[in-house]
């Protein structure tokens, strides 16, 4: 029987699975997405992964690891880790950070606890492929009392940036040698600056909020305004929350919707006012990373509207022409292909600090 893994990634209301050998290609077995949880009592994530476990046996493997993919490992993990008791306390303690993704990583650690308490399960962290930055790329301009509270630059999406490091340095391996700005341009968007191949800075921040402007958060935004929202405009904290996380971007600034494709085709001002404004915030934070990296020798897009959206790409490329010459690439995204990867190392003894922090 094929030895399998199992790679888990678990939002607020969905779960999405795939399934690979566990063999030296890692040959994609199956994909799974459950949607909607929450919509109707009996839809809940325990619901969604009992049932995704289930199907999982079904394709006839037996099952060697589940990874899941965790949104914040802070400053304690910088490397994928075998989850116990005490590392997912520790990964509790970062759910104040981003409280509308890691507490649902966490619930899926859990409820696979209960399910199958003998399986392997390893957390990747989409905070760790950063964890290199220096001091300079990491601190706010905050007093240190306040940093040594954690306050403090991360970046995520990094396991899509892990996967476009591994693929640049498979496919051209001249460039991966070089200055490369990395644009995840998907529902959630950020831009990472790639040195030889490991990452030196990113748009990203404290919390999954900075930098771009994303399907429906509001990116870049004067910590000045927060303040004046909640003791002047009387808007609960909470409500800030959900606004900045789920009413702008985007959506916000279209009054339309968050899908791209939609927006490119409607003929309201609004929606091609909210194409526009993303397209040159990109490509002035592509500015930044370039002044991070001292010059670019190539721009990569990867996500579903950078694979997908030539015009959103063009506008974004002719805004940084001026930037001099460099190679362009689309990598589609896998996220699910490096963490079956980190797996593989994990059970062959090589991947080195898979310990404890
Ligand atoms: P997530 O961050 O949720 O994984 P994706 O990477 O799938 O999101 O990206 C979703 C975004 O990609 C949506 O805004 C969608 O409109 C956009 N998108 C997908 N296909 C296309 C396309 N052909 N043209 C433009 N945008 C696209």
């Amino acid at each position: 029987m094929t030895e399998t893994i199992l790679v888990i990634n678990t939002g607020s209301s969905s779960v999405k699975a795939s399934l690979f050998a566990a063999d030296d290609s890692l040959t994609l077995i199956a994909r799974k997405h459950i949607d909607r949880i929450g919509s109707t009592p009996q839809e809940t994530h325990e619901n969604a992964l009992r049932s995704i476990l289930d199907w999982s046996k079904e394709q006839n493997g037996s099952l060697s690891a589940v990874a899941h993919r965790v949104v914040h490992g802070g400053d304690l993990f910088s490397d994928p880790v075998a989850v116990t008791p005490s590392v997912l306390e520790k990964l509790r303690s970062f759910c104040p950070l981003v409280p509308l993704h890691q507490p649902n990583n966490l619930l899926a650690i859990e409820i696979f606890n209960k399910l199958m308490p003998e399986l392997l399960q390893i957390a990747c962290f989409d905070t760790a492929f950063h964890a290199g930055h220096t001091p300079l790329f990491t601190a706010y301009a905050l007093p240190k009392s306040l940093a040594d509270k954690g306050i403090r630059r991360y970046g995520f999406h990094g396991l899509s940036y892990e996967w476009v490091s591994y693929v640049l340095r498979r496919d051209d391996p001249e460039l991966a040698e070089g200055r490369v700005i990395v644009a995840h341009l998907g529902n959630g968007a950020s831009l990472c600056a790639l040195l030889k191949g490991k990452s030196i800075d990113s748009t990203l921040g404290m919390t999954a909020l900075d930098g771009l402007p994303m399907g429906t958060r509001c990116g870049n935004l004067d910590p000045g305004a927060l303040i004046y929202m909640i003791r002047d405009l009387e808007i609960s904290p909470d409500e800030v929350e959900r606004l900045l996380h789920y009413d702008s971007g985007l959506k916000g600034l279209s009054g339309i919707t968050n899908d791209v494709r939609i927006l490119l085709e409607s003929d309201d001002p609004r929606a091609a006012f909210a194409i526009e404004y993303f397209c040159l915030k990109t490509a002035q934070f592509i500015g930044k990373m370039a002044v991070s990296l001292g010059g670019v020798d190539g721009i990569v897009f990867t996500g579903g509207i950078g694979e997908n959206s030539a015009p959103v790409r063009d506008a974004i490329l002719s805004r940084v022409k001026f930037l001099g010459s460099f190679k362009t690439r689309i990598i589609p995204a896998d996220e699910e292909r490096i963490m079956a990867m980190h797996v593989m190392r994990y059970m062959s003894g090589n991947e080195e600090c898979l310990k404890e922090a």
